[in-house]
């Protein structure tokens, strides 16, 4: 069978030419024609779909809006009141509520906007319940097979000072996480008017600085609706950037799975960047920082495809402390220390990955690989009937490498056999792909009955 390599981001032209140089180098076990370094065809379906997010689009002036606006509430604890206008997180609660609401008289109701209330318990609510609200604005798929599936983004309107269980300080949390929750808004703004062959939601969660109790309730309330999460993107601190030579990269931490297998978490990772180019994610393949948390993990738990964004390079003094200065030192997340162009980057590279995620088909599903003993690797998959796909690319990869490269494209599900091809030294994935280029997150290929499989599949997954 005819093999031949796609680069996966065609506008890196430095590495066809390093691919050319280094053709010579090829390992003698590898097919001569199906190094990841090969000339590059031309593309069977477009890179991706007509009408990319323009950064002229994001206002810069919205963004500021909003962060003001959740500052001016003084705290937003999750444990201060829900009812007071003026000071707690209930002030934050009506704002957002309403631009949302706003936002769905313009686009004539599609969006819809949900006040989630529920009671958590969590040793940061003195193991007592407390009372909390999610705002959601959700815009249905235009097509009826993938309306149930949903991609996310996601802010934490919540906010702390220096003690956690403190409910009266002044909590400003511009960046942490008024600057996330800016993101989400912005996105729903950019996406509400467009129609989407998936459900998009937009999440303003709270309680996360109690224990991630808005993660989870998010989680709670698309399985009992019955949504498959189809990707969750977390924005928390994205809106400082302090560091010479800004903006930089934002970083985007991905789970992986059992066996140090593929995840759907670093799938989703992968098709970020893909979608937003190198030159503006910066991947982190581990699911946050080290020894810290965020709304997506209850996701990654479940097996779910979600990532973290977050700013390149976080200034302590400015993350969970009460104004004041001490030593000369200011302490505080206070607007005066973000960067607004960063943010800028941060929402468009939010609102286009929701924007071709959700225009691209169904994941393929039951991806198996098999072909042990033999000179050849066999693939197979199954795929929904869907009039609007092209058909599926064949990914794989280097056991060493970190992204995935085109081996081939195919208009069918099926069994596939890769001849000459070993299965012990790729990695191989597959994805659905759009007659509009948009392509699906991939899904690896791994052994029936293996142990990253069944981690994969195990329940509370959907
Ligand atoms: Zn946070």
């Amino acid at each position: 069978m005819k093999t031949r390599a796609v680069w996966l981001t065609y506008s890196f032209g430095w590495l066809m030419l390093l691919g050319a140089a280094s053709a010579a180098m090829q390992d003698p076990a590898e097919p001569a024609n199906a190094g990841a370094w090969s000339p590059a065809p031309k593309p069977v379906v477009p890179a991706s779909p007509p009408g990319a997010i323009p950064m002229e689009a994001v206002d810069p002036r919205l963004l500021l809006g909003t962060i003001q606006q959740l500052v001016a509430c003084g705290t937003r604890s999750s444990l201060s009141s829900w009812t007071d206008p003026r000071r707690g997180i209930g002030c934050a609660r009506n704002y957002l509520a309403g631009q949302f609401r706003d936002l769905a008289r313009l686009t004539h109701r599609r969006l819809q906007v949900v006040v989630d209330s529920f009671e958590a318990t969590s040793p940061r609510t003195a193991n007592k319940p407390a009372h909390l609200e999610n705002v959601y604005a959700i815009l249905p798929g235009t097509d009826p097979a993938l309306a149930k599936t949903v991609f996310l983004v996601s802010g934490h309107f919540d906010s702390i000072p220096s003690n956690v269980m403190d409910a009266e300080t002044d909590a400003p949390g511009a960046d942490d996480d008024a600057s996330g929750t800016a993101v989400s808004l912005e996105c729903a703004r950019l996406l509400a008017g467009g129609r989407y062959r998936a459900t998009l939601l937009f999440a303003a969660l709270s309680g996360e600085e109690q224990g991630l109790l808005g993660g989870k309730r998010l989680l709670a309330y698309l399985q009992q609706n019955g949504y498959t999460v189809g990707g969750f993107l977390n924005n928390d601190i994205v809106g400082a950037d302090f560091a010479p030579g800004a903006p930089h990269r934002v970083r985007v931490f991905s789970g992986g799975g059992p066996e140090g297998a593929d995840s759907p978490s670093r799938e989703l990772a992968r098709s970020i960047e893909e979608i937003d180019g190198r030159s503006a994610i910066r991947l982190i393949f581990r699911p946050d920082r080290l020894g810290r948390g965020g709304d997506h993990l209850p996701f990654i738990a479940a097996g779910l495809p979600a990532v973290r964004f977050t700013e390149p390079l976080e200034d302590y003094h400015h993350q969970h402390q009460t104004p004041r200065v001490e030593k000369g030192i200011h302490y505080g997340d206070l607007i005066e220390f973000l960067n607004l162009s960063f943010l800028r980057n941060v929402v468009r590279d939010n609102a286009e990955v929701l924007r071709v995620l959700a225009l691209a088909p169904a994941p393929p599903s039951e991806v198996t690989l098999s072909g042990a003993v033999s000179p050849d690797a066999k693939l197979a998959w199954s795929g929904p009937d869907d009039p609007e796909r092209a058909g599926f690319e064949i990914l794989w990869r280097e056991t060493t490498d970190p992204r995935w490269s085109v081996l081939e494209f195919t208009p069918t599900a099926g069994e596939h056999v890769l001849a000459g091809i070993s299965t012990d030294n790729y990695f191989f994935a597959v994805r659905a792909v759009g007659k509009n280029g948009a392509r699906s997150i991939a899904v690896a290929a791994l052994p029936k009955g293996s142990a990253a499989r069944q981690g994969r599949e195990q329940p509370g997954g959907n």
